[in-house]
């Protein structure tokens, strides 16, 4: 302003004074004011008096000074307004920002810092800052700025304060931090740059964020716990060690949380936990892909329990994974359902022998097996004779023990590949397994003889049954199985016109 206006070098220069001497600054002012005006007027008398006397030429001098004085004290009066003003906007600012930022300060618990950018040196850090890091200022300040700042980081925030406005890379930016002992700060940071004497500083604001962010982690564990409360859950770090269980969970597992904390799912899993399942979880996961599965896990107690287990990777800001959440629920009645249903579909539950359904289809192998030459069978249709006698005479649960015997007769002389099945009431289809095709009569004869020989013994009397059988050696004069199993029917038939207690075939 000093050049642009031609001020004499002694004319008051604008400067911003403290607020505290600010009163001192307009005292002095004023009287450079008066003293101005006075010149200004006695300038201007001087002018009048040469006026009145006719002196012109001593007007005309006059007049310079007047011109002067007057230009003086128009230069004074407006540089000391905006002098004036620019005090009471110093003042103003000075007041409105300390009451800013002490507030401001205390409710986000800011912390500043600054880093020469030329030397990647640590220039200042307050209190609070170093709050949030837990570094005493001692090996912060000066040292390099990789003491707080991962190398990483250090760049994106450089990098984030040359960007220019427009890339939408400026604003806060969540830094990690090293902390003291090796600790991890989580800080939201607002940094710009200016150029000062001693270099190129990088001035940032700081706010902790490591709570706000565990906060926010801790939320999203819990809402996806909270949601399926009555269920086991296990959560497990990035690295697979568990840091939760709930309630359930240590029911269901007998290990209290104390006992696995830090520990991988690993003990849970015993000898006879599925490796191919395993395996499917594993991969899944390193996928960062969410897997369902049923898992055998063993108890503390070395009990074996099923567990129908979802896994869900939790993802943090960055879209890293930093935990997996397990939810399942004990499903050992439903599987052992299963394997009952199973059994049921394939056993005849009052002999436990095959069924009819699983007779037919094990017939199927055999037959397909004859078809390839590598296997000679021949099949016995088995029929108690008068059974109907044995329910109206003794009872209905004395005709099932009777049952219950001759599936035992029949389960003693089956050898090696034969076996047998339920085939309907009193009938049994037993599949003898030839390596001579002259080896089935004996064998069916073996069996009749021993039901002959071997009677049922109830309420301490004896209690004789025979079989009629019809037997047919599988050949290729049959084009297919039910023809098979049609002669032996067929067989059966006459067995039991010709007498009963006979194998026909
Ligand atoms: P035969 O075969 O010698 O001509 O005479 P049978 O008396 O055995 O005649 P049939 O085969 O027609 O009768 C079978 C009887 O077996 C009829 C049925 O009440 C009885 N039965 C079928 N299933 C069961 C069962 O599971 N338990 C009992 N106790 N009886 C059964
Ligand atoms: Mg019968
Ligand atoms: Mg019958």
């Amino acid at each position: 302003m000093q050049q642009e206006t031609g001020l004499q070098p002694e004319l008051p220069l604008i400067e911003l004074p403290q607020a505290n001497d600010l009163y001192g600054e307009l005292e002095a002012l004023w009287h450079r004011y008066a003293n101005a005006l006075r010149a200004f007027k006695s300038a201007c008398e001087t002018v009048q008096e040469a006026i009145e006397q006719r002196n012109h030429s001593e007007a005309v001098r006059q007049l310079d000074g007047v011109h002067q004085a007057a230009e003086q004290l128009f230069v004074m009066l407006v540089s000391g307004s905006l002098q004036e003003l620019a005090a009471h906007f110093a003042a103003r600012e000075q007041m409105l920002q300390a009451r800013f930022e002490a507030g401001f300060c205390e409710a986000a618990k800011l912390g500043q810092f600054s880093i020469n950018i030329d030397d990647n040196r640590i220039v200042d850090a307050d209190t609070e800052f170093l709050r949030f890091v837990g570094f005493p200022a001692g090996m912060v300040v000066g040292a390099p700025v990789t003491t707080v700042f991962p190398a990483d980081e250090w760049a994106r925030m450089l990098d984030c304060t040359h960007a220019p406005a427009e890339s939408g890379k400026k604003g806060s930016l969540t830094v990690r931090a090293n902390g003291y002992d090796g600790k991890r700060a989580m800080l939201k940071v607002v940094a710009n740059a200016v150029d000062s004497e001693s270099g190129r500083i990088l001035h940032g604001f700081a706010v902790d964020w490591s709570q706000t962010e565990s906060d926010i982690q801790q939320r999203r564990l819990l809402a996806a716990a909270i949601d399926v409360s009555d269920r086991m859950v296990l959560i497990t770090d990035r690295s697979q060690h568990i840091v939760f269980a709930n309630q359930a969970f240590t029911h269901l597992s007998g290990y209290a949380l104390d006992e696995v904390k830090g520990k991988t799912p690993r003990i849970l899993q015993g000898p006879d936990t599925d490796q191919a399942t395993r395996r499917q979880i594993r991969e899944a996961l390193l996928r960062g892909e969410r897997v369902h599965a049923e898992v055998l896990n063993y108890s503390k107690e070395g009990l074996r329990y099923w567990v129908d287990l979802s896994i869900v990777p939790v993802r943090d800001d960055h879209d890293e994974i930093t935990h997996y959440v397990s939810v399942g629920h004990d499903s050992t009645d439903r599987k052992a359902q299963e394997l009952q249903i199973a059994k049921l579909a394939l056993f005849d539950h009052l002999t436990g022998l095959a069924n009819r359904r699983a007779g037919e289809e094990r017939l199927q192998l055999e037959w397909k097996r004859a078809a390839r030459q590598d296997g000679l069978f021949a099949i016995a249709l088995v029929d108690v004779d008068f059974f109907k006698r044995i329910n109206d005479s003794y009872g209905h649960a004395v005709g099932d023990d009777a049952l219950q015997h001759i599936a035992g007769l029949i389960r003693s002389v089956l050898r090696g590949g034969d076996w047998a099945a339920r085939w309907g009431g009193e009938e049994f289809l037993v599949c003898f397994s030839l390596t001579e095709g002259d080896q089935a009569r004996p064998a069916a004869e073996r069996l009749r003889r021993a039901i002959e020989r071997s009677p049922l013994v109830a309420d301490g009397k004896e209690l004789n049954m025979t079989v009629s059988i019809g037997l047919v050696t599988c050949s290729a004069r049959f084009e297919q199985l039910d023809d098979l199993v049609e002669a032996a029917d067929t067989l059966l038939y006459k067995a039991k016109e010709r007498g009963r207690n006979r194998t026909e075939g």
